[in-house]
């Protein structure tokens, strides 16, 4: 019996803006094709703290219906936290707090562990927690991980969704649960797999007796203790960063996850802005495994990111060729492909994304904004709702879904929309934007004024937005 885990490289999603202008007199509609990337989201270091300092960590438990099936696993839910959080306690003075624990009603369709953790993360909320762990049973083959061993858990490094699985034909052993709960929860703190057996960060956590981290990893969760799993990694210390670039460039030795550290480090220069740096990282990893689609996706965002288009487009073709697994290395080409003005192609990508992954609210998204560049504003709307059927906060989704029914002038559900898009993120300047503009058409001049006030207080140097609310103050001097 060997428990196996999934190797900590995966897909968070995370989108970013690209912008078509289409010129409107003095105001501009924007269209956005939002985009997506693979890219690890990293997050804060706030500095490192001796153990005296205390960090306790609210968790919001979630377990689906397979789960849930055996009358104890409330038991063993509390009982595997209470050993796990007692052991990082004692090592590093970090306590997990059991806030709430609910159920998840899991799609029983999720091939892959990685996509049920993607489901996780789409339609379960936070509700004030730090951290999501959910808690799996189910058992078919399925959960196999790259390696075609069924994966005991998984989690991104300093992301704040976490899977735990057990086996349904075996009963619970709460010793067994809690070591793996330890093991996830030293990846989403950046723990790396080692080779020393006597590590929780062994790959194989079965036959362990005693709780112990090897010195590396615990030297690198004492770097990430205070991480703040919102944030990225920008507003990360440079000091702490280069120390965890250090140990991850140095300190682990298992080799099947050399390409994993070069992934790891390129994503910290990524979010840095330091794009050149990151490249050379991916390259390193691609150099390791050319048949890793993730390496291979990665360095093609990141090309795209330099405006490289036909060397992201070179790249992700091998990608999507590799990409079994989520669907984001089509996702990622079919918006390069986008930017080079390739729709049909884009499409037939998307397409084929949501046919290896249908819970691909990305997709869905970037297809609604390609047929609004089409002008299919039905269909746009159709693919915008899709998208946001998976992922209730997702404000691109929101933000394209306005822009096709403004442009089918129907202004009510364009504002909702809109607003829809600012309430989940705040600083969606192209969305103030546009509801500047759809209160402009109605003539709601003053309505208008105070968005493209509010606009240009997010982003003063917004020149649409400084044209845009120079031409409501003309319009309404004109009495227009
Ligand atoms: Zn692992």
């Amino acid at each position: 019996m060997t428990y196996k885990t999934y190797r900590q490289v995966s897909g968070h999603l995370k989108s970013f803006s690209l912008i078509k202008t289409i010129r409107n007199s003095f105001l501009v509609l924007i269209t956005i094709v939002s985009v997506i990337s693979f890219f690890i989201a990293f997050c804060a270091v706030l500095g490192y703290a001796g153990n005296n300092n205390i960090r306790v960590i609210n968790v919001k438990v979630v377990a689906d219906e397979e789960f849930r099936a055996s009358d104890e696993w409330v038991d063993v839910i509390v009982e595997s936290f209470k050993r796990t959080s007692a052991f990082y306690e004692e090592q590093f003075g970090i306590k997990f707090n059991l806030k709430l624990i609910g159920e998840w009603i899991s799609d029983n369709n999720s091939f892959n562990i990685q996509s049920l953790l993607e489901e996780l993360s789409n339609n379960v909320g936070k509700d004030g927690s730090e951290l999501v762990v959910g808690f799996t049973r189910q058992v078919s083959k399925s959960l196999k991980c790259v390696f075609s061993r069924p994966a005991l858990g998984i989690a991104l490094p300093f992301n704040d969704y976490v899977i735990v699985r057990a086996d349904r034909k075996k009963g619970f052993d709460y010793h067994i649960m809690s070591l793996i709960l330890t093991h996830e929860l030293g990846h989403a703190f950046g723990a790396l797999h080692v080779r020393d057996s006597t590590s929780v960060m062994n790959i194989s956590v079965n036959n362990h007796t005693v709780f112990r981290f090897d010195d590396r990893n615990s030297k690198l969760i004492r770097l990430t203790k205070f991480v703040d799993f919102n944030k990225g990694v920008t507003s990360l210390k440079k000091s702490c960063l280069e120390q965890i670039i250090g140990l991850y460039r140095d300190g682990f030795e298992v080799d099947y996850e050399n390409a994993t550290r070069h992934l790891l480090i390129g994503s910290i220069f990524s979010e840095q802005g330091m794009i050149d740096e990151a490249i050379l990282e991916y390259k390193e990893a691609v150099k390791i495994d050319r048949k890793d689609p993730e390496s291979l996706t990665r360095l093609g965002v990141a090309y795209a990111g330099k405006g490289l288009l036909d060397d992201a487009i070179k790249v992700l073709s091998k990608a999507v060729r590799l990409d079994s697994i989520n669907g984001a290395a089509h996702v990622n080409l079919g918006m390069v492909l986008v930017r080079k003005g390739k729709q049909e192609e884009a499409i037939d990508h998307l397409r084929k994304a949501i046919e290896i992954n249908s819970i691909n609210p990305e997709a869905h998204c970037i297809l609604g904004g390609i047929y609004i560049q089409k002008g299919l504003f039905d269909k746009a709307i159709f693919e915008c709702k899709k998208a946001l059927d998976y992922n209730h906060i997702y404000s691109d989704a929101y933000y394209n879904l306005g822009i096709a029914y403004h442009s089918k002038l129907m202004y009510d559900e364009a504002i909702t929309a809109y607003k829809k898009a600012i309430e989940i993120e705040y600083k969606n300047t192209m969305a103030r934007n546009n509801l500047g503009l759809a209160y402009y058409e109605q003539g709601m001049l003053e309505e208008a004024e105070s968005e493209y006030i509010k606009l240009l207080r997010v982003d003063p140097g917004n020149q649409m937005a400084l044209n845009n609310y120079q031409a409501v103050l003309f319009a309404k001097k004109e009495g227009l």
